[in-house]
């Protein structure tokens, strides 16, 4: 899954008032691309030494550690950007084999938007300033905290014997089989959520829930909670075609296209592939 990227470490724990320093990365985001230092056929993180200029007041807000290297977010690009830099779409974590550069940008991504979106308190307004013992951020104002927000989901293997339930949702590119996903919503639990989501999207029941694993999603701010269920195939499918082209039992042998183990959907289906689901 993108967030597995040993032997390199990913450290996320927040270090009040770290400054950065020459060797230190820089993640810059224009939209959904990020600055990066192009090699070739490979990518770096840009380094506070490859800006040719950085004015006192340029603002970097420390995000977490990767390997022995803290990173740091900048909203501005400081002037005289270095040769050899270059944005690339962040999606470019689906074809490369640098993992750990890849995943640096995509959590990074996730802070990004939740630093941009509460800029502001939610409460009155006024701008919000980072609290300096945590990563949060405060209201001068008001004294609203606001802390990082993950919206969590369920992701469900639904399994009958030999067969797999896989849907293929109206947003998915090309001709995409993968599991039922869905948000959980206020007031209720992970499993709740579960048999409400296959029951809405495709009128199965499902019992003998399973907790499987988990995977940070950044792309949608989400955390994907993996589960097994099992559902009788006899049961008849009724799909919501507000949300999926299609749903359909599949056999173990015979599966359709379907996401890669990047994803916790694509190693559940390779998993099942192999019997070891
Ligand atoms: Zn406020």
């Amino acid at each position: 899954m993108i967030q597995e990227i040993h032997p390199h470490r990913f450290n996320n724990h927040y270090q009040p008032g770290k400054q950065p320093e020459d060797h230190d990365f820089v993640l810059y985001y224009q939209d959904k691309t990020v600055l990066l230092k192009d090699k070739g056929l490979e990518a770096e993180l840009p380094r506070t030494r490859d800006f040719a200029e950085i004015p006192p007041e340029q603002e970097f807000i420390f995000l977490f550690t990767l390997d022995e290297t803290p990173c740091f977010l900048t909203w501005n690009l400081p002037d005289g950007i270095g040769t050899g830099l270059v944005f690339r779409d962040i999606h470019f974590f689906r074809n490369t084999w640098q993992k750990e550069i890849a995943w640096a940008c995509l959590a990074g991504l996730h802070l990004r938007d939740w630093y941009f979106a509460n800029r502001y308190c939610g409460q009155c307004g006024t701008a919000t300033c980072h609290k300096p013992d945590e990563r949060a951020l405060v209201c001068p104002a008001c004294g609203a905290i606001a802390y990082p927000k993950i919206s969590p989901a369920i992701i469900v293997a639904i399994l009958c014997g030999d067969h797999i339930l896989l849907a293929r949702g109206n947003d998915f590119p090309g001709a995409w089989y993968s599991l039922i996903a869905g948000y959980a919503d206020i007031g209720e639990s992970l499993e709740e959520a579960l048999v409400r989501e296959v029951r809405e999207e495709t009128g199965l029941d499902v019992w003998n829930i399973r907790y499987y694993g988990s995977q940070p999603w950044p792309l949608s701010g989400s955390m994907m909670i993996g589960f097994t269920a099992e559902a009788d195939d006899r049961q008849t499918l009724q799909i919501d075609h507000k949300e999926l082209a299609d749903a359909a039992w599949f056999q173990k042998d015979a599966l359709p296209h379907h996401p890669p183990a990047l994803s916790i959907a694509g190693e559940m289906i390779e998993k099942f592939e192999r019997g070891k689901l």
